[in-house]
């Protein structure tokens, strides 16, 4: 499996994108860094959320797509307003379902892109020597 693939579908498993060992959830909370090697899940930049909010969007609008296409296929005639109702609910509910398992896939983008890196320790001065 090519490495890009493999690392977002171990974000999608909630495991680290980097050592796949590590878990990123237990139940609903979520780590800051991996258990088995350290990384940190999150940077402390704030387009990481925006990330997250993206991928949601754009796997939710294709899922919510596919239903409309599919609710008018199976049941046509359908009234427009209940088509609506159902599809924003579908939709809400996929996204609420589906968060854990988005927020992985992001962790594991912006790890592909940016990498995922520890935190720097102790004072500017003693950094830069
Ligand atoms: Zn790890």
């Amino acid at each position: 499996m090519p490495r890009i693939v493999h690392t977002l579908w171990t974000g999608l498993r909630l495991r680290c994108p980097d050592c796949g060992e590590g878990r990123l959830y237990t139940g609903l909370r979520r780590h800051t860094r991996c258990a088995a090697c350290g990384v940190l899940f999150e940077r402390s930049e704030e387009g990481d959320f925006l990330v997250t909010v993206v991928v949601s969007y754009s796997i939710a609008a294709v899922f919510v797509a596919a239903f409309v296409f599919l609710l008018n296929w199976l049941v046509p005639g359908l009234d427009i307003y209940l088509q609506v109702a159902l599809s924003v609910a579908l939709g809400l509910g996929f996204v609420v379902a589906t968060y854990r398992n988005v927020k992985g896939l992001s962790v594991a983008l912006l790890h592909l892109t940016f990498g995922l890196r520890p935190p720097r320790t102790g004072t500017r001065e003693e950094r830069d020597v």
